[in-house]
């Protein structure tokens, strides 16, 4: 809002390839979508299932959305997470073999897109958390 606009929101790019899939303006395989998030295939899947996790509002982080969102953005981002995870039958609490869930930030992070993204990755054991040094 003019001379209030946090220095944060400087650091959101509108050109990156999620918000185009949020403006429609590139195809999507859409898993679900809710008033505050998107959940779509990942076009190179690296497991049997990989669905990304998008909130609407233009956050670059998950800390970004947890310090800038609003409760009901940051409620209904976890809530579209739960609506896959129980879409796709994944949970452990219902018998299911689970999932994991990663969401890159920055450059440690090595995080491709400045859109915030949770990849939901299932269907195969997954193997280690991290590589080892
Ligand atoms: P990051 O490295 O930022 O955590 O992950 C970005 C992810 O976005 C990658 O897994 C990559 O395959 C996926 N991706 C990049 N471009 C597109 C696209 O245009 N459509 C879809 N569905 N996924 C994409």
């Amino acid at each position: 809002v003019g001379s209030e606009m946090c220095i944060r929101d400087s650091l959101y790019d509108d050109q990156n390839i999620f918000a185009k899939i949020l403006r429609s303006e590139i195809p999507n395989e859409t898993v679900l979508e809710t008033e505050f998030a998107l959940a779509f295939n990942d076009i190179a899947p690296q497991a049997p299932v990989h669905v990304l996790v998008i909130p609407k509002g233009p956050y670059v982080c998950y800390d970004h959305l947890l310090s800038e969102g609003s409760s009901e953005e940051i409620l209904g981002f976890n809530n579209a997470i739960l609506q896959v995870i129980q879409k796709l039958e994944l949970s452990p609490m219902d018998g299911n073999s689970g999932y994991r869930i990663i969401s890159n930030a920055g450059v440690y992070g090595v995080q491709d897109v400045p859109h915030l993204h949770m990849h939901i990755l299932s269907g195969r054991s997954l193997g280690r958390m991290i590589e080892k040094d």
